[in-house]
Formats: structure tokens, sequence, C-alpha cells
């Protein structure tokens, strides 16, 4: 019996510590990260967060410099309808690998309104890696989703103009800047380059 339990474990499961070195720095903060909000009463892999939730913070981890990866702006389906936000692309990039490596599972969520969104959880994998997540990749991520005043995670909220991280009792609302559209030329150009095109053909079509 010893022999079949060992046999069964060589041929699916990889150290932990041979995932996690395999594992980018970006990567590994993502898994800690979406561990930490996965976390009911100290234990792991419990609970889901929301795709609008975590495109949010990871926006914000940009611009606090934890993750080193670019963010543009794109059209999504944010709280029933469509809405340009900055979305990180590589962040998303990251969340595939996870998943393709078996760490992160995705849970399509149906609403009564019949329209979906996906939600990220830890698998079993997942957690046992998470708990070998190294100090200097916990701290930045501590730091960034943690109230300063209480220490709790902050509770993310998609409101109508953009996404918050907030604590109510401490009465702390930050905006992640997903709304804050800087590259808002990479949007415009297509739009404004196919105005100009109809513009031009006017008249062609006029003369026929
Ligand atoms: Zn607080």
């Amino acid at each position: 019996m010893d022999g079949k339990v060992k046999s069964m474990d060589l041929s699916r499961k990889e150290p932990v510590e041979e995932i996690i070195s395999k594992l980018t720095a970006e990567q590994r903060r993502l898994l800690y990260l979406i561990g930490l909000y996965s976390e009911v009463e100290g234990e792991v892999g419990k609970q889901w967060l929301k795709d609008l939730s975590l495109k949010g913070i990871l926006v914000k981890g940009v611009r606090e410099k934890v993750f080193d990866w670019d963010y543009a702006p794109a059209s999504i389906m944010y709280r029933n309808t469509r809405k340009v936000i900055n979305i990180s692309q590589e962040g998303q990039n990251d969340l595939n690998t996870l998943r393709t490596y078996g760490l992160i599972a995705r849970l399509r969520l149906g609403t009564s309104r019949h329209f979906y969104f996906n939600a990220y959880g830890l698998t079993a994998e997942g957690v046992e890696v998470f708990s070998a997540i190294p100090q200097e990749d916990r701290e930045p991520i501590e730091k960034l989703i943690s109230c300063p005043k209480c220490g709790k995670l902050y509770e993310v909220i998609p409101e109508e103009d953009s996404i918050y991280l907030t604590c109510e009792k401490c009465d702390i609302q930050i905006n992640t800047e997903v709304d804050d559209i800087e590259a808002v030329a990479y949007m415009c150009v297509p739009k404004w380059l196919r105005m100009k095109i109809e513009t031009v053909w006017k008249p062609v079509t006029r003369r026929e």
C-alpha cells in the first residue's frame, strides 16, 4: 500500500519548491494576492475573488510598482454595461499561466440578469504553493491590499465610475484609478480613422 501511494504522488505532484522556482515574481505575488482573498477564518482556498475586483487591484499594483506589468485602456463588461477601463493584459497572461500550472481555478458565475463573470480561487496545489511563497513577495502584496489603520484586507468595490479599495470601519476609500485613462489616444485613434475614411468616401458615393 505504501508503494502505491508513493507512485501516485510521483506521477502527478511536483515539489512545491520546484513550482515556486518556476514562477516569476509577478506570478508568485499574483497567486499570493488571490490566496489572501480566498481566506475564510484562517483557512486559505475557501473563497473566490471576482474578476473585476482582481482587475482593479492589478492596476493599482502596477501603479504602486508591486507588479512589473503594463496596462492600457480596454472595453470590458462592467457592472452590466460596457466600459473602458485600464486593464493589465500582462497581468491577465500571468493569471492564465497560473491556471495552466493548475494553481489557480476559474469559476464562471451567472447572475439573474443573464450576464456572466469570472471569479478566481486557489486549487489544492495552489494552497500548498501559497503557504511557501517567500516573504519578499508577501510584503508588497500585504502592503498593497491591507488597510494601514486596522490591517484588514480592503474590500474591493466596483462603483459606477471606478473600482475602489475600501475599509468601511476606518472610513478609507482608495481609487484604483482604473478609470484614469492616460493612454486614451490608443482607443480614439482607430475610431477617428474610421470616421475619416467614411468622410473621404462620401463624395465618391454621391457621384455614383
Ligand atoms: Zn481599516
